[in-house]
């Protein structure tokens, strides 16, 4: 019987590909709901959306290389449901799947902007190919940008239109971009960096209201302000594709709960990607991570345990981005830090960020300073109070801190 995959994005690719690399060599079924074969999405926020990228450059496989691996793609068609008891899927075309071991790599769905006048013309998301070309299209036209959320999504796409002629304002009920991310202070870096290409923001402000005939004009804001806007992007966050395992009765919390082995409240379903809440042995709690490094080793890892082999997923949580000048990784999470320790210049734009906690490094970002990932993460889990004076002295190898 075959090992069925839902869901035919980074993880779920990435899960296939792991199951022949391991020797597996049963019926390999990749279901999609997208005509597309896998892709990545952080060129749709960068390169391709600037156009510097070329569309064949974003899939995770050429599409004949499915075949050449007995990998099947079932695309452009849903899964709706899961009968765990029989171990069946079925699909929007009516017909259904026997699995003897399923993986749900699902994804996420841009959260919906819920004020009135939200579904006039002019009004973008962005999580598909589709959504990219639709965007590139409309900053080519110039004219005024109103970006709603001061998110990643949110400020990358600031920069490509920026950067495409656009006038730019960026409106968030936060205090600073990235606030819930990285706080208040480091947070101000990004809002510095854009606002010397002038990208303006509206803090402490949220769109209440959009305005136009069949097209967006005008953004309402909570202040009382009213912004023109030829074209609106929504970058309010995501929220996990989970309706599938909800209705098979699979524990689901945020995400669909997994153990750090990525296996379901159901012996025979795993999940990974950004719709697994999985438990991080590292960080002592389960975790949800929307970020392409998770699922490019989550999808491998699941398809490890889903062959039998020990598996336990505990890596640190890792993002990068790339806006205008900077380029910037982070790993870890910041919750609960004390203290930030800055090494190198953050004026010149190149520097390391610590975040600690009671003095023991949690999360690390590393902006324009390259080579450095493996050792932040190290210091991380290494779960150790450190010198802070030494953490901030770049003549000190951060191994050796
Ligand atoms: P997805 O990529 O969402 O793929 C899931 C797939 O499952 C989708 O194709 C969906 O249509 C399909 N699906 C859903 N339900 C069903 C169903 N019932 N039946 C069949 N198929 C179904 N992360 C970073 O770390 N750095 C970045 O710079 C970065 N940039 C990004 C830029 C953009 C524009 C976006 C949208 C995301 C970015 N991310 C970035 C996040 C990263 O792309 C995601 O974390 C990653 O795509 C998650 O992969 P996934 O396979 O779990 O889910």
């Amino acid at each position: 019987m075959a090992i069925v995959i839902i869901g035919a994005g980074l993880a779920g690719a990435k899960a296939a590909e792991t199951l022949r690399t391991e020797g597996y060599d049963g019926e390999v079924i990749l279901v999609g709901a997208e005509q597309e074969p896998p892709y990545e999405r952080p060129p749709l926020s960068k390169g391709y959306l600037q156009g510097s990228a070329e569309l064949g450059s974003v899939y995770v496989h050429d599409p004949d290389w499915y075949a050449g691996q007995r990998i099947e793609l079932r695309l452009g068609t849903a899964a709706t449901a899961i009968d765990p008891a029989a171990r069946r899927v079925t699909l929007a075309d009516g017909s259904s799947l026997p699995y003897e071991r399923l993986l749900l790599a699902t994804g996420a769905t841009p959260r919906p902007l819920p004020v009135p006048g939200a579904d006039l013309g002019g009004v973008h998301y962005l999580r598909t190919i589709a959504d990219s070309q639709a965007l590139r299209a409309a900053f080519a036209h110039g004219g005024e940008v109103v970006v709603v959320g001061a998110g990643w999504i949110g400020l990358e796409t600031a920069a490509a239109a920026r950067q495409a002629g656009c006038e730019v304002t960026v409106v968030d009920p936060a205090p600073a971009p990235l606030y819930r991310v990285l706080g208040q202070e480091v947070g101000g870096v990004f809002a510095r960096l854009h606002e010397r290409h002038g990208v303006r923001f509206r803090f402490g402000a949220s769109v209440t209201e959009l305005r136009g005939d069949s097209t967006v004009r005008e953004a309402v804001l909570s202040t009382g302000e009213t912004l023109r806007a030829d074209e609106v992007v929504v970058g309010i966050g995501v929220t996990p594709n989970v309706e599938l395992a909800k209705n098979a009765g699979l524990e689901v919390a945020d995400g669909v709960v997994t153990d750090a082995s990525l296996r379901t409240s159901d012996p025979a379903i795993w999940a990974a990607g950004d719709v697994a809440e999985s438990a991080n042995p590292l960080l002592g709690r389960r975790i949800r991570v929307e970020h392409w490094a998770n699922a490019l080793n989550g999808g491998p890892a699941a398809a490890r345990a889903m062959l039998g082999q020990e598996v336990v997923y505990d890596r640190v949580p890792y993002f990068y981005t790339d806006q205008f000048e900077l380029g910037m990784e982070f790993s870890g999470d910041v919750t609960g830090h004390d203290e930030i320790v800055y090494r190198g210049s953050v004026e010149d734009l190149e520097f390391v960020a610590f975040w600690l906690r009671h003095g023991t490094v949690i999360a690390g970002m590393n902006v324009n300073v390259w080579d450095v990932v493996s050792d932040i993460q190290s210091l991380i889990r290494a779960k150790r109070p450190v010198n802070a004076d030494r953490l901030a002295d770049p003549g000190v190898p951060l191994a050796e801190v």
